[in-house]
């Protein structure tokens, strides 16, 4: 069985970004109420290391998703708090559903390259492109976040 361990950083809970506490404190009850449904629906590693942060504006994303060589061995996935509860969903069953990828190594992420079940792409870079959403890794993660996300609906 998987399990999901789930850090919110400090500056939420008592820093700059003290407006997103209720909410961010809120969701991950629920996600941490609902999580079972959602983990033995995915092939998912034995540990994932959620944190619940304030992500960078440079990084120009709601949620990241890094394979374990990245981070020492460890599944790390980072949402965005500074979301309303569809999109803060979303945006982590997304980036679950990439870990499922690594896990499985479907999704291979190199310097230049990437390697979706043995073909080789070239990176599209800039996310906010329609060319980015079209990738067959990203359009997967959209649509089984999408069909995860009714375990998370009120
Ligand atoms: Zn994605």
């Amino acid at each position: 069985m998987s399990k999901i361990n789930t850090k919110i950083t400090s500056p939420l809970i008592s820093g700059n970004y003290s407006q997103w506490k209720k909410s961010t404190l809120n969701y991950v009850e629920i996600f941490n109420d609902k999580v079972g449904h959602i983990i033995d629906r995915l092939d998912l590693p034995k540990t994932i290391e959620l944190r619940v942060r304030a992500i960078p504006y440079r990084m120009k994303a709601s949620g990241i998703a890094y394979p374990p060589e990245c981070k020492g061995g460890k599944y790390i996935v980072d949402v965005d708090a500074r979301q309303r509860r569809r999109s803060f969903f979303h945006t982590l069953l997304h980036e679950l559903v990439h870990v499922e990828q690594f896990h499985t190594d479907k999704l291979i992420i190199g310097d230049r390259k990437i390697m979706w079940k043995g073909k080789l792409y070239e990176q599209v870079h800039d996310v906010f492109s329609s060319a980015y959403g079209k990738q067959p890794w990203e359009e997967e993660a959209n649509r089984k976040a999408k069909k995860l996300y009714k375990f998370l609906k009120a």
